[in-house]
């Protein structure tokens, strides 16, 4: 792999053509590496920077395993694959990373737990349930009280797939899922860890998250995190365990509960690039992409130095606008000092759709607070016709 990078004639197989595909390019495009997506969208946001872009299905055997094949080395940037393919093409001698056998434990919310509870990860009390019976019985059990969470163990991504069940009029999830305590969330924080084939590991500053209560959505993050050295401590170590127990090469973003009594417990985690690094790109010495290609390509890890605190807000379609999008207020954000603007290239937007970010530098997590608050007042994604 290196000898090929070396030779710049490295090509790069990604899974799909998203934002955080496009920014995964952005980076190889640095050391000179040829890219490949494959993703079902003709105007995906990678399209027009990916050297080929192969229009298909994901979740389809032949259509995963013949572009795999194609490739060097086959990464992805979300979890909902088809998992067989990926394994077919790890026992055929293809390169897959991060290994297929993980994402397939991850890809699933009911393994992922069983995992937490073999290796003595703290995470909140769970059950799996087949279906809406299963859920009544382990109610009539007393296993589970309302209001308690259920999450869809395969599929759900941006809150999708997860709801909290307040009483016996909520309407259930439909699908095998998963029942999860309701956590008294104090914080919700986010710690990327990387690691590469000779099993160094390095963590990215933890960050931490404000959700918008309507789309469920992250609102905004900032970084480094308000929370005490020990809790970084803490979740420094438990992300590099957790990393280490999947013997996973590449990149984890573990995200954490701290709770009401000040506990610190894993919610989840993907292996993947994450929006909770975005601002890296600006932000960190190495960016979160960057250190995925290091870790995937058997490099040494780049520094997670802090160049300065941020905040990271999502631009996400105004309510009431459909259609070909249109950015009001870019020039007047643009001349903010220390405001990076990252537009995916979504053509279409629609209310609370994810068009773009905005990373907002400053030497104070305050300051950006008040700068990133200005910048939402400004910056609207509207369409065309109304
Ligand atoms: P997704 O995979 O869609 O991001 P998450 O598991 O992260 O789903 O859940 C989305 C959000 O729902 C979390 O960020 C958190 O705010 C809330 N949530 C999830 N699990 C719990 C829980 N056990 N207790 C309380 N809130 C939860």
């Amino acid at each position: 792999m290196i000898e090929k990078l070396a030779n710049s004639s490295l090509k790069l197989g990604i899974i799909s053509g998203g934002q955080l595909g496009k920014m995964l390019i952005q980076e190889a495009s640095k050391w000179a590496i040829a890219t490949s997506i494959l993703d079902p969208d003709p105007d995906c946001p990678a399209k027009r920077i990916a050297t080929e872009h192969v229009e298909g299905d994901f979740l389809d055997f032949d259509t995963v395993y013949n572009f795999g094949k194609e490739v060097d080395i086959l990464t992805y940037e979300m979890e909902n694959i088809n998992i067989e393919a990926l394994l077919q093409l790890k026992k055929d001698g293809f390169k897959v990373v991060p290994d297929p056998e993980v994402l397939a434990l991850i890809q699933d919310k009911g393994l992922q737990k069983e995992f937490y509870k073999k290796h003595n990860i703290p995470t909140s009390p769970f059950a799996c349930c087949e279906n809406a019976d299963d859920i009544a019985k382990a109610i009539e059990d007393k296993e589970f009280t309302y209001p308690f969470v259920q999450k869809l163990r395969k599929g759900g991504y941006d809150g999708r797939g997860v709801a909290v069940i307040k009483s016996a009029e909520d309407t259930l999830l439909d699908g095998p899922s998963m029942l999860e305590t309701m956590v008294e969330i104090d914080k919700e924080i986010a710690i990327i860890v990387a690691r590469n084939e000779l099993g160094e590991v390095r963590c990215f500053p933890a960050v931490e998250m404000t959700f918008d209560e309507k789309t469920n959505l992250v609102e905004d993050l900032f970084c480094p995190a308000n929370i005490s050295d020990k809790d970084v401590k803490i979740a420094e170590e438990l992300a590099i365990k957790i990393i280490e127990k999947l013997e996973m090469v590449g990149l984890l973003a573990v995200e954490f509960f701290i709770d009401k009594n000040g506990e610190v417990v894993v919610n989840e985690v993907a292996p993947r690039p994450h929006n909770s690094g975005h601002h890296t790109i600006e932000s960190v010495l190495t960016s979160q992409l960057e250190q995925m290609l290091r870790a995937i390509l058997g490099l040494p890890l780049g520094s997670t130095k802090l160049i300065m605190p941020s905040v990271m807000l999502n631009l996400l379609g105004e309510e009431g606008h459909t259609g070909q999008v249109r950015y009001e207020g870019l020039s007047e954000v643009l001349a903010m000092e220390g405001v990076k603007v990252h537009l995916y290239g979504k053509q279409q937007t629609r209310p609370s759709r994810k068009m773009g970010h905005v990373t907002v530098l400053c030497p104070t997590v305050e300051e950006a607070f008040e700068k990133a608050e200005k910048v939402k007042n400004i910056l609207k994604v509207k369409s065309w016709q109304k």
